[in-house]
């Protein structure tokens, strides 16, 4: 695909742009949700490639969970950069070690255990440790942890308590340094390696191997790293053997967003990147693309300005609904109202797919999958399902391939739909939910894939076959059009353009084994990432309780936000006094503000004798009233306010917004 690279810049806004042209030597972007970094790296990506600047197999793009890489790839396909590498860490470590394996150390990679927790139960059991689940599962969350960290086992105590990390039930920090001993004897017995080794072993190699270093750094010369705050010290240490003594590396990240530091990732890489490398250009990304106003407020409110390394959002989309805030009697009355809520605004014309419920742990999904299937509205798990492990799509998948030279000339949709046909799919979904809805609902997703491809002129048959080919490699499964059910962890890099945020109340968020200051931090983090998924609408709700005596409370981190809804006899009044006072209230909570500036618009209007809505329009002042600019810069982004506003009215303004806020600034233009 022949991409002109100036249209690529021309699809950002200046300071994306300057990451996107800043295309040697080290880049630190640090940026806040949705301020579009993802948008800004794949840009830098296929406009280093479509300048000539750098070849596009150079590059090698990283993340950190499957579903990322998937995304970051379709993006830069979309961008005619398809022959991009862009995978996770560990990904590409393995792709590596299976390689040069059988030159560095002979033989094949040995079989690697992603699951730890048969190798640690039998470690624990040869020390006479606790081998019950819950023990099993501290224990290898610990050396996860510290293998993650680079930390040995004989450093493991002093690492753990300078981390500090509760010591778990089952075992002392003392114990668990000997666990890990006894359990990387066990693997080294059993002849198998873990997740954290194949990095490990890799890293080994590198620095071992000068040839072999030599050879993956002339194939890889560009790194760009989304999602840096989730970076642990061992992914760290291979990304500096991959570098060598370049420094063409690009990290991109948001430390209010660090969600995996039970797992070893540190935000201190990101936010120490400067230091390490002093040449670095610098680039801050605060403009939310995103989300409205209202959400982005709710979301700056709950991190706080430059909390831990932050970046303050600042909104851009124009004024959307309030977020909602509901109180339900229990658990299955929450989702029995917002399975009927979406239900409703599906009648009016919204998709299934435009809604997200998020929730804190996986438990909590069940009733919902079962609200929604009882109304007929079409969901899907996300991280849950196995899209291209179900033999039904693999199937399809072995039977389009064999079409491809066949029908090459018949129309891409009608060969995809009569495969499906031959391999049992009819066009009417069961009427039962469960397996083998979601068996339909995958395979539909194939043909509503298809008809997306059918679009565009000159794509083949082959290219689908091979598209979905490639999708199944980078586990990137086509979306299908359904409610998302889904953690908050697997949320992350994603957006709806409608969000629930259930369950918040204590006990779920935080969930109740956070109880150290640092695991607390983290779950408010959690809940700034559910935040800023939302485009146009969130929801935020919790149920008092299944009987609980007494009831649930709201989330320590949403007491002082919650509004919580007014009665009905309550929103009747609000109309009527609103009816009286002649504005529109869209906005109940800065009615008070609102007046003020209107009141301010009189005195204008009786000294100028200029109309209303010559000096400042009613839609203007509410965006005022809502956004609270604090200095002239912010008060110039809110849409209706040019520069001549600015210089006739900008420090009335601003003073008026400051006093309802009750501060006093001797020069409010400061
Ligand atoms: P997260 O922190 O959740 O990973 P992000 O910073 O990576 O978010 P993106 O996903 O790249 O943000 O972008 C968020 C949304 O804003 C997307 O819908 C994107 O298309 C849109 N967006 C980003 N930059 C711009 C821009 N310059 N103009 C218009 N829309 C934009
Ligand atoms: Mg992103």
């Amino acid at each position: 695909m022949d991409v002109n690279p100036a249209f690529l810049l021309s699809a950002l806004d200046p300071h994306q742009r300057e990451a996107a042209t800043c295309l040697s030597g080290p880049v630190q972007i640090r940026a806040g949700a949705g301020t579009g970094k993802t948008r800004a790296i794949t840009h830098r990506i296929a406009y280093a490639v479509h300048s000539g600047a750098v070849p596009g197999e150079h590059i090698l793009a990283l993340t950190f969970t499957e579903r990322a890489a998937g995304e970051l790839k379709s993006r830069l396909r979309a961008l005619g950069v398809g022959n991009v590498q862009a995978r996770t860490f560990h990904s590409a470590a393995l792709a590596q070690l299976r390689y040069f394996w059988p030159e560095a150390v002979g033989g094949c990679v040995p079989q690697i255990r992603e699951n730890k927790v048969t190798l640690a139960a039998q470690a624990a059991h040869r020390l006479n440790m606790p081998t019950n689940i819950d023990a099993v599962r501290d224990f290898c969350a610990e050396i996860e942890w510290a293998k993650s960290a680079m930390v040995a086992p004989e450093d493991y105590p002093r690492a753990a308590l300078a981390a500090r990390r509760e010591e778990p039930a089952a075992g002392s920090h003392r114990e668990i340094a000997r666990l890990m001993k006894a359990y990387e004897e066990v693997k080294c017995e059993r002849g198998v390696i873990d997740f954290e080794d194949v990095l490990l072993v890799l890293a080994g190699i590198i620095a071992d191997r000068k040839d072999i270093a030599a050879r993956i750094r002339s194939q890889y010369r560009y790194f760009i790293v989304d999602e840096y705050q989730d970076v642990s010290a061992l992914q760290e240490c291979l990304l500096r053997l991959w570098l060598g003594r370049r420094n063409d590396i690009c990290v991109v990240g948001d430390a209010a967003q660090t969600i995996f530091s039970f797992a070893g990732a540190e935000a201190k890489f990101l936010l120490s990147f400067p230091q390490r490398y002093p040449s670095a250009a610098q680039i801050v990304l605060d403009r939310d693309y995103r989300s409205t106003p209202q959400i982005v407020a709710l979301a700056n409110a709950l991190i706080g300005a430059g909390d831990g390394g932050s970046v303050r959002l600042r909104p851009v989309k124009p004024l959307g609904n309030p977020v909602g805030f509901a109180v339900y009697r229990d658990d299955a009355q929450e989702a029995e109202k917002i399975a009927a809520h979406i239900g409703r605004k599906i009648v009016e014309g919204r998709k299934p797919a435009d809604f997200a419920i998020l929730y804190r742990t996986n438990m909590q999904a069940d009733l919902f999958e079962r609200a929604l299937a009882e109304k007929g509205i079409p969901c899907r798990i996300n991280g849950n399902e196995k899209f291209f492990s179900r033999r039904q799509v693999r199937e399809v998948m072995a039977a389009l391939r064999g079409q491809a030279g066949s029908c090459a000339d018949l129309p891409l949709t009608d060969v995809v739909e009569e495969t499906l046909r031959l391999c049992g799919w009819r066009p009417t979904p069961p009427a039962e939910s469960g397996e083998s809805f979601a068996v339909w609902q995958a395979l539909r997703g194939i043909l509503d894939l298809a008809r997306q491809w059918a679009q565009e002129e000159g794509n083949t048959l082959r290219g689908f076959a091979e598209d979905l080919a490639e999708r199944a490699q980078t586990d990137n499964p086509p979306q299908p059009d359904a409610v998302t059910l889904c953690s908050l962890h697997s949320a992350k890099g994603l957006e709806w353009p409608v969000v629930f945020l259930t369950g918040m109340s204590e006990g779920l968020m935080p969930v109740s084994r956070a109880k150290t200051e640092a695991l607390l931090a983290e779950e408010k983090r959690l809940l700034y990432v559910g935040i800023t998924r939302a485009r146009e609408e969130l929801y935020l709700s919790y149920a008092q309780g299944n009987g609980q005596r007494p009831p649930r409370k709201v989330s320590r981190f949403l007491r002082d936000l919650w509004r919580h809804e007014a009665s009905a006899a309550t929103r009747k009044r609000r109309a009527q006094k609103a009816a009286q006072a002649d504005f529109p209230v869209r906005h109940p909570n800065d009615t008070k503000l609102f007046a003020a500036l209107c009141a301010w618009r009189g005195e204008v209007c009786a000294e100028s004798g200029k109309t209303e809505s010559a000096v400042m329009h009613d839609s203007v002042l509410r965006s005022i009233a809502v956004l609270r600019p604090r200095t002239l810069e912010e008060l110039g982004r809110i849409r209706g306010v040019g520069m001549t506003k600015i210089a006739r009215y900008g420090t009335d303004l601003l003073r008026i917004v400051n006093s309802d806020r009750g501060i006093r600034t001797p020069d409010a233009a400061q």
